[in-house]
C-alpha cells in the first residue's frame, strides 16, 4: 500500500496560517502515487481535528490568512509507541479511523509545533516525523541557545543582549554596546512576527512591548545587515547532509518597510522584494556559505531538514543570523525553491523528506 502520512498543519502560534498555506503547497505536491494523506489541522485553541486537504481552504484571500475551523471532530493520538495510529473521533462515534499511519509531517511554524513539543509528543507515540528532533527543533527555535551553540562551534552572531521576564529594558551600557539601529524581536517566534527595528532609543520599550507579546524573552541585537542570504541543508535518507545552492532576498525601494518584515515575506512579496536565486555570489563566498549551513546544522543536532539564513555584512563575512527548522513551504518560500535550482524538484523533496524520517525513525538513531 501508498505510505500514509498525516500531514499537520496550523496550531496553536502566531504563524498558525503561515502553516495553513506551507501545507496547502504540501498537500499540492505530494506524490499522490506514493503517498496517501491524512490531513491533521490543529485548530488556533490547540484542538486536534481532521483537517480539509482542499486547497482553496487554505490561501490567503484578501490579505488574510486562513484558519484551521474547529469542526466537531477530535483526532488524538494514542499513547502506545506499537500502535503508530492516529485516532479520529467523530462526534457520537469513536473510531479507529487512520489506522497504521507510517509518518507524521509536522508542517507546523513557531511555538507548539517547530519547536520540540510536538516532536516530544510524536516520540513519545513511537511515530516518525519530517525534521529535526527534540532537541535540535528547541534550540533552533530560540535564538538565544541558536547563538550560543553556534559560537560554541566558531560561528560568532552579530551582537546582541538577552532581556528575560525581570529586565524591562536595555541598560546604558547596553544601548552604548549595541548603537542604533537595533532589532528588536522575541526569542522564539518566526515570519517577523513581533520584531521591530528601532531607529530612535524612544522607540525602544515599545518594540520590546510588543516582542513580549509572543515571547517574554526578547533579543535585542544591532543592526548589521548588508545582504540577506538563505541556503536550504537536505538530509537524506542515508544520512548524507547537503546544502542547496544559497539564494539572496534584495528589498526593493517600493518596499513599505527597509527589512524583511510580515508584510514582505507572505502579502507584499510581489512589491516588497526581490530574490534571487540562486544568488549572485563568488564562488569562494558560494562554498562557504554553503559548509558553514551543514556546519550549523549539525552545531544544533539538526535532523532531516533545516534552512540557514545568514547576513553578509559591508566587508563580505558571512554571519549566520537563524536556523529555521520546518521553514516555510508557500509558494513563495525560499526552501522548495532553492532545492529546485540545485536539483531536487518539489514531489521529489518532500519524498526525500519522508523517505529519511521513516530511515531515521524514533528513539536515540
Ligand atoms: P524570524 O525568525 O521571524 O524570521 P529574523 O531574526 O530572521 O526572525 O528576523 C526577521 C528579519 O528581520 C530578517 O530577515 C532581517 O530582514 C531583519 N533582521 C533581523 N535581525 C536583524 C539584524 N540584527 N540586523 C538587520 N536586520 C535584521
Ligand atoms: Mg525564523
Ligand atoms: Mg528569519
Amino acid at each position: 500500500r501508498r505510505t500514509r502520512v498525516a500531514v499537520v498543519f496550523g496550531g496553536r502560534s502566531t504563524e498558525h496560517g503561515v502553516s495553513c498555506v506551507s501545507a496547502r503547497s504540501v498537500l499540492t505536491h505530494l506524490d499522490s502515487t506514493r503517498f496517501e494523506v491524512v490531513p491533521v489541522g490543529i485548530a488556533p485553541n490547540g484542538a486536534w481535528v481532521l483537517g480539509t486537504d482542499d486547497p482553496k481552504a487554505l490561501e490567503i484571500r484578501d490579505r488574510s490568512l486562513p484558519e484551521v475551523p474547529e469542526n466537531g471532530t477530535a483526532v488524538v493520538l494514542p499513547g502506545d509507541p506499537t500502535r503508530r495510529d492516529v485516532v479520529l473521533l467523530e462526534p457520537g462515534r469513536a473510531g479507529d479511523v487512520f489506522s497504521g499511519i507510517d509518518v507524521v509531517f509536522p508542517v507546523l511554524h513557531g511555538a507548539f509545533g517547530e519547536d520540540g513539543t510536538i516532536q516530544g509528543l510524536l516520540e513519545m507515540a513511537g511515530l516518525p516525523y519530517v525534521g529535526p528532533g527534540v532537541l535540535a527543533s528547541a534550540a533552533s527555535m530560540d535564538k538565544e541557545f541558536t547563538k550560543k551553540l553556534l559560537a560554541a562551534e566558531g560561528m560568532p552572531s552579530v551582537p546582541y543582549e538577552v532581556l528575560r521576564r525581570d529586565q524591562a529594558t536595555l541598560t546604558e551600557q547596553q544601548r552604548e554596546r549595541l548603537g542604533l539601529p537595533v532589532f528588536v524581536k522575541p526569542s522564539r517566534a518566526g515570519s517577523s512576527i513581533g520584531i521591530s527595528k528601532v531607529t530612535d532609543w524612544a522607540d525602544l520599550d515599545a518594540a520590546i512591548e510588543l516582542a513580549r507579546r509572543t515571547d517574554p524573552k526578547v533579543l535585542v541585537e544591532k543592526g548589521c545587515v548588508v545582504r540577506e542570504i538563505e541556503v536550504g541543508v537536505l538530509e537524506f535518507p542515508d544520512g548524507r547532509v547537503e546544502a542547496s545552492l544559497p539564494a539572496e532576498i534584495r528589498m526593493l525601494e517600493s518596499a513599505a518597510a527597509d527589512w524583511y518584515d510580515f508584510d514582505s515575506k507572505y502579502l507584499d512579496a510581489d512589491q516588497a522584494c526581490e530574490v534571487d536565486i540562486p544568488a549572485k555570489l563568488d564562488d569562494e563566498l558560494s562554498a562557504r556559505i554553503r559548509a558553514m549551513s551543514v556546519a550549523a546544522f549539525h552545531a544544533l543536532d539538526c535532523q532531516g531538514l533545516a534552512r540557514v539564513d545568514f547576513f553578509v555584512t559591508a566587508d563580505g563575512t558571512p554571519i549566520i543570523n537563524e536556523i529555521n527548522t520546518m521553514p516555510g513551504f508557500t509558494p513563495i518560500s525560499m526552501y522548495p525553491k532553492v532545492w529546485a535550482v540545485t536539483g531536487v524538484d518539489y514531489p521529489t523533496l518532500l519524498t526525500t523528506l519522508i523517505e529519511t524520517a521513516i530511515a531515521r525513525g524514533t528513539g536515540l538513531r
